[in-house]
């Protein structure tokens, strides 16, 4: 299995070296050269196998030869270990043929665990194979920061420094950033917003320097095996739901576009997947695409679901590749235009044979309120603010689905989001067990003031250590 860029003109690579790059050096991102397929048989025979069972199947043809069977066995049975759900990603429904897949039963509470959980695991595993070590820098508004320390947490090959901005995460986010209890995690308070976090950490990449002497890397969603993961829950719940005899549509609540791209992914290796919902807060340029084939950028907005407040949506360059027949010059040049111009339309053509699979919807905060009180109402269930975006788009498109079940994807625990599901139901929902102490934990974190030389003097100092 060999990987290309979306614009190419990067060298073609296998999956070690495709997940280790990140980004491609021409811009792009890395695809496969060719979709592996799963056939009626191969799905059959993943019915009542164990989400960790499945997973390496659907896994194993996109890693080829570029690790030992019995690691990938290993790094993917420790994966989803460390979920607390048995069933890893489980099921409920909702409605007649409206399911739930939760898939926030990670350390994080949020779905980006299902992904990260797996790529911090991979990283150790090919670095160590190669003799080296990587220092991961990124930055956070709260949630995705988290995630990443708790996937790199304990790794030998790997020190990760996350920077988030000083006052401007909630406790809960805070604190699951620094009161994990690793040497080689560290939480960096900045003296700034975010958009100064995420400048720090762009400008620490561009000193060419300092990048190579701290062998600096990044686990950001636009990294292809976070794809790869992410495709196993399409695949998992296709299957329960009857595939490869029945198939299933799902709705999904997006930012960056990594988790649709990858039930895309699933429907090209040939999961029985009817359409694909995408549901938006008010930064809604991809249901504005969806509508029109303009894609055209505005200002972000804050909203009550934050991990969903992107305008640019990295990973639909991957989808534009294929809709543009995979040529990358066609990308290069369209991506380009965009940036200058803020703005590119797809022709006729391109947006209906996207919208044979795919369709969007924007949903309000008010929206997004009231799905959560009705569902509350009517199922009991709480749900987050993103995944009411899911089941709200859910409801609002499943009669483009026919008979097919549609599954809405809940992303992050109720507890994540206590403030707005307060608002909505009256109620804050209780910490899990597992980060029920989590208000009484030691903190460990670094302040630091907004000036580049002392936070990278900072990162210097500590991995001298
Ligand atoms: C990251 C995130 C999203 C958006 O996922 P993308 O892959 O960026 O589309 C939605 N909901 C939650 C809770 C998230 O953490």
């Amino acid at each position: 299995m060999r990987y290309i860029s979306t614009r190419g003109q990067a060298p073609v690579l296998p999956f070690d070296d495709a997940v280790l790059a990140g980004l491609a050096t021409d811009g792009g991102l890395y695809v496969p050269e060719t979709w592996p397929t799963l056939s009626a048989a191969d799905l059959r025979a993943m019915r009542g196998l164990s989400y960790a069972e499945i997973a390496k199947r659907v896994i194993r043809p996109f890693v080829g030869e570029t690790v030992a069977p019995a690691d990938l066995d290993r790094i993917i049975d420790e994966t989803y270990g460390t979920f607390s759900h048995r069933a890893v990603v489980p099921m409920k429904e909702l409605d007649q043929n409206l399911w739930l897949l939760e898939l926030f039963h990670g350390p994080t509470l949020a779905f980006k665990d299902v992904a990260l959980q797996f790529l911090g695991r991979l990283f150790d595993h090919l670095l160590a194979q190669r003799g080296e070590r990587v220092t991961i820098v990124g930055a956070t508004s709260g949630d995705t920061g988290s995630a990443a320390m708790e996937a790199c947490r304990d790794r030998s090959a790997i020190d990760i420094f996350i920077l988030f901005p000083e006052g401007r995460t909630s406790e809960v986010q805070r604190r699951q950033m620094t009161t994990i209890d690793a040497a080689n995690v560290h939480a960096l308070s900045l003296q700034g917003t975010f958009d100064d976090c995420q400048d720090m950490v762009k400008a620490m990449f561009n000193d060419a320097d300092f990048r190579k002497r701290m062998n600096l890397s990044a686990v950001n969603s636009i990294n292809w095996a976070r794809v790869v993961a992410q495709i196993v829950y399409y695949v998992s719940s296709a299957v329960a739901l009857g595939a490869p005899d029945r198939s299933v549509s799902f709705s999904v609540p997006t930012g960056n576009f990594g988790n649709v791209f990858a039930a895309y992914g699933a429907k090209r290796m040939g999961v029985p997947i009817d359409k694909l919902f995408v549901g938006t807060n008010r930064n809604d340029i991809l249901a504005r695409f969806f509508e029109s084939g303009a894609m055209t950028m505005a200002a972000v907005e804050p909203s009550l679901s934050p991990s969903m407040d992107i305008q640019v949506s990295s990973n639909f360059e991957r989808l534009l590749f294929d809709l543009y027949g995979r040529d990358g010059a066609a990308v290069a040049d369209t991506l380009t235009r965009f940036r200058q111009e803020g703005t590119f339309s797809v022709s006729e053509n391109a947006l209906n044979s996207v919208r044979e699979t795919f369709d969007g919807t924007r949903v309000s905060d008010e929206e997004t309120l009231a799905v959560i009180k009705k569902l509350h109402e009517g199922t009991g269930e709480i749900l987050d603010p993103h995944s009411a975006i899911a089941v709200e788009t859910a409801e609002r498109l499943r009669h483009l689905a026919g008979t097919s079940p549609v599954v809405a994807l809940a992303c992050a625990h109720p507890a994540k989001f206590p403030d707005a599901v307060e608002r909505a139901v009256g109620l804050r929902p209780a910490l899990p067990g597992r980060l029920a102490d989590l208000l009484d934990r030691a903190e460990r974190q670094t302040s630091l003031p907004n000036d580049l030389k002392t936070v990278q003097d900072h990162i210097e100092e500590t991995l001298k250590r």
